[in-house]
């Protein structure tokens, strides 16, 4: 048997996050659907943010009762950003919590209003009242590689390994490491793992790449081969950080899948039925996926 890799799908939340067209609710519970149907069982659908900060996902508690009423099965995430946001999605039974920070002071300051230490903070009530649950709690590393206010700065990979001990400590189950901007490269994504490594299993990491640049895959790659088996990607390549120029998003699950099977992995994922479950979303929006290999395997439903 090939061996697994886990794909994490962001579309529903990272993706949409930033669409300044509103979804409608319907459309939206389709996508997760779909998504569903596609292979995919691990999917973060929404976030606890005040409506006036994120107005896309303001309809999260609806979206959540959608998906219970109807009886879905998978693993659906949520992300939280303060204790308030927390008790909003246990009583929407969201069986898997996220929490957000990054290794950049600016970003922080800029994206989130607050600083490392004042995210850690509001950080640590949210983990204090979330383990009294038995949902498991993934945290998010941004800037990890590269931000878009501070550059590569050095020492960037110390402040990454302090604030993953921090959240190890507190009992944060999974990390995933994002490379907001996509400015990463294969060197970097090399040397941050091998620190990790030193510390921890790596089983307990995932990848959050963007493909602003066109390095995703590569550092795809070389996570794999120094010991990464989880990564974060968006059906389509939907979504994207409105603070990097030019950026054009995530890196699209369909490009991810495409290359994964190709070198013999396994991710339980249906390219073409993937492919489908966000056409829907972009002929809404107006805009064409990001994918290339969306385009490259055309409207064929056969292999
Ligand atoms: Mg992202």
């Amino acid at each position: 048997m090939s061996e697994k890799i886990q794909i994490i799908e962001v579309g529903p939340r990272d993706g949409l996050q930033n669409e300044k067209k509103p979804i409608p609710l319907g459309m939206k519970y389709r996508f997760v659907e779909n998504l569903l149907g596609a292979g995919i069982d691990n999917i973060e659908v929404s976030s606890f943010v005040r409506a006036d900060r994120i107005p896309q996902l303001s309809d999260a508690a609806e979206l959540f009762q959608m998906i219970y009423n109807n009886k879905l099965a998978g693993n659906f995430s949520a992300l939280i950003p303060n204790v308030k946001g927390l008790n909003r999605a246990i009583e929407c039974r969201a069986n898997r919590f996220a929490v957000f920070t990054a290794s950049s002071e600016t970003f922080n300051k800029k994206n989130i209003n607050s600083t490392i230490e004042e995210s850690l903070h509001l950080i640590g009530e949210v983990l204090a009242e979330a383990k009294k649950t038995s949902t498991s709690v993934r945290g998010y590393v941004s800037t990890a590689f590269g931000c878009p206010y501070e550059g590569k700065t050095k020492g960037n990979e110390d402040k990454v390994i302090e604030i993953c001990e921090k959240l190890f400590d507190w009992g944060v189950d999974e990390i995933s490491i994002g490379d907001t901007i996509g400015v990463g490269n294969p060197n970097q994504v090399k040397s941050l793992i091998k620190r990790l490594e030193k510390k921890w299993d790596l089983s307990r990491f995932a990848m959050h790449f963007h493909d602003t640049y066109s390095r995703a895959l590569g550092n795809v790659m070389t996570s794999i081969e120094y010991g990464i088996r989880k990564f974060d990607s968006s059906a389509g390549g939907l979504g994207g950080c409105p603070y990097a120029h030019g950026a054009t998003g995530n890196l699209a699950t369909e490009d991810l899948v495409h290359l994964l099977h190709d070198l013999g992995f396994e991710t339980g994922v249906d390219l073409y039925k993937l492919k489908n479950s966000s056409s829907e979303i972009f002929e809404f929006l107006g805009k064409t996926s990001s994918s290339k290999v969306h385009h490259a395997i055309g409207d064929s439903c056969g292999k």
